[in-house]
């Protein structure tokens, strides 16, 4: 057992205007490890409306008395923001840890997700002193001034899948541009999100800028999105989650961004470098056990190379070591829960029932450890129809369809055939092909000769019901600024040309 877990189960507590505190209902929810379900990792406050309802006037008050002069003074912003940076490099073995613990994500993965999350805060901690504005005149001589405002107090809800990077990449920017925040993790990943809370307050975030509250999303996210207090909501999770708290957030006109959830296409033409695209493909569909909105879901494949490109993929996909998730040679770990186990199975059925050929896994993994956790073995289905449940929803899950086409026509209508289009993958020898491919598939990010690259200089987001907005690189600071325009006359005229319309002189 690793120094780490001597200390669990983790207190989570909520932390409201810099200090930590208890749930106004007294109850606490327990977060279970999903690779030893017998051990409890976190005990979380189960935070009430109530809860929230602190929270959010914390953060109103920190916003409009300026706390510590957050809004106008950027040099306190970017300190805070590369401290965080490198708080999270010295805490990275515990935060790993606990990643590991909460999410079941393999060791090796959690700790790259551990250093991700420390470059977006690096990266927008550099932001804080360079939001300019643009000036323009008029030829009367009257100045434009377009300026950038923080959007005010923002609503933070994120998933448990990547939970430091998921969180990460909104919080950083929306410190960056001078917001103040209010947060709610997902409840499978308390204290991974908390441990980033604490270390925001030990870079020297001054109290009410950074508001944290666990509990049921239903309740607390339900009064964050409602509370006229929160000026924007900033959500990542799943769509049909996401279409409620838009519908609810255009009640009051409240600004919204979505990251919702994916189906991506994986486009193989017969001249690629199959080797490669092979390790590309199954490194985008296992990693965290296919429990991520980018994941490779689909691989559409050229029908003359459909048998060696699919022989190679499963010789990959068999080489996997599904394991606990401490050990540094294990690739994939367990599902993040029973829910989640329960679904893979469910699809793995309706493969099953609809014909579709089982090229690999498709079953529960049992026996000593796995008895306890919740393991699928990587599973491909071959020959997948796809306007099948298979080919068209998001399973969030090791389980991967491949489907054949004949021409590039027929592949640019396969890729876009679903209501998603977060991200896709194309490989060709054929650059001008690839590139012609790329542009014509709906998605907000597409990989040629890559899969699952997601460096913080470049966008994260999605077409279609994948979301609305775009994280990471510039454009993520877009998602918390206002612009506003202030106008002034430079011609010294008591009577303008515009007022004769109503004064008559
Ligand atoms: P959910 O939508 O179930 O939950 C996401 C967050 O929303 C959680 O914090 C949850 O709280 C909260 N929540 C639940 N119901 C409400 C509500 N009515 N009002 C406000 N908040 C609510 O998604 P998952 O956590 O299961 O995450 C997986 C999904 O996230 C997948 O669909 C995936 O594709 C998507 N995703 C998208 C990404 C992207 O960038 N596009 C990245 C990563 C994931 P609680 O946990 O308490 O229920």
């Amino acid at each position: 057992m690793s120094p780490v877990e001597t200390q669990m189960p983790f207190r989570c507590p909520l932390v409201i205007n810099g200090e930590e505190g208890s749930s106004s209902s007294g109850k606490q929810f327990q977060r279970e490890n999903p690779a030893d379900n017998r051990v409890t990792v976190t005990s979380a406050e189960e935070g009430t409306a109530s809860d929230m309802r602190a929270a959010i006037d914390a953060a109103r008050r920190a916003f409009d008395t300026n706390a510590e002069g957050w809004t106008t003074n950027h040099k306190i912003r970017e300190r805070v923001l590369y401290r965080t940076g490198e708080l999270i490099r010295a805490n990275a073995e515990r935060l790993a840890a606990i990643v590991r613990l909460e999410v079941g994500m393999p060791i090796r993965q959690a700790t790259g997700h551990v250093a991700a999350a420390a470059d977006i805060f690096d990266f927008y901690a550099g932001y804080a002193g360079k939001l300019y504005g643009e000036s323009f005149f008029q030829p009367s001589g009257s100045m434009i001034n377009l300026i950038k405002e923080p959007m005010g107090v923002v609503g933070l809800i994120t998933p448990w899948n990547f939970p430091l990077t998921q969180t990460a990449r909104k919080v950083a920017p929306a410190l960056a541009v001078g917001c103040t925040l209010v947060l709610k993790p997902a409840s499978y990943t308390p204290q991974s999100t908390y441990e980033l809370v604490k270390l925001l307050h030990e870079a020297g975030a001054p109290a009410g800028i950074v508001n944290f509250v666990t509990g049921p999303g239903d309740v607390i996210g339900v009064e964050m999105v409602r509370n006229p207090g929160i000026d924007k909501i900033s959500f990542t999770g799943e769509t049909g989650t996401g279409k409620r708290i838009a519908a609810e957030a255009a009640m009051n006109v409240k600004r919204i961004s979505l990251e919702l959830g994916g189906k991506a296409p994986f486009v193989v033409f017969e001249d690629s470098d199959l080797d490669a695209a092979a390790r590309a493909a199954v490194f985008g569909m296992f990693r965290n056990a296919g429990q991520a909105c980018g994941a490779t879901t689909r691989l559409l494949v050229q029908d003359n190379i459909h048998d060696s490109f699919l022989d190679q993929v499963v010789s990959l996909t068999k080489a996997i070591e599904v394991g606990q998730p401490e050990q540094q040679t294990t690739d994939m770990g367990p599902l993040v829960s029973k829910n989640q186990e329960n679904t893979v199975q469910q699809y793995i059925r309706t493969g099953l029932d609809s014909g579709f050929s089982l090229v690999t896994g498709g079953n529960k993994l049992t026996g000593s450890f796995f008895d306890h956790g919740y393991y699928v073995n990587p599973t491909i289905f071959d020959n997948v129809d796809n306007s099948s449940a298979l080919g068209q929803e998001e399973i969030f899950g090791p389980v991967v369809a491949v489907t054949s086409f004949h021409e590039e026509e027929e592949a640019v209508e396969l890729a876009n055939d679903v209501p998603y289009g977060l991200v896709a993958g194309v490989w060709s020898g054929d650059y001008v092909r690839a590139m012609r491919v790329a542009r014509r598939i709906r998605a907000g990010t597409v990989w040629i000769w890559d899969n699952y690259a997601q460096p913080v200089e470049g966008i994260w987001g999605g077409f279609k019901e994948s979301g609305v907005g775009r994280e990471l690189g510039p454009y993520g600071l877009d998602d918390f600024i206002e612009v506003k325009q202030i106008y002034t006359d430079g011609t010294g005229l008591a009577t303008k040309p515009a007022y004769r319309q109503v004064i008559k002189d």
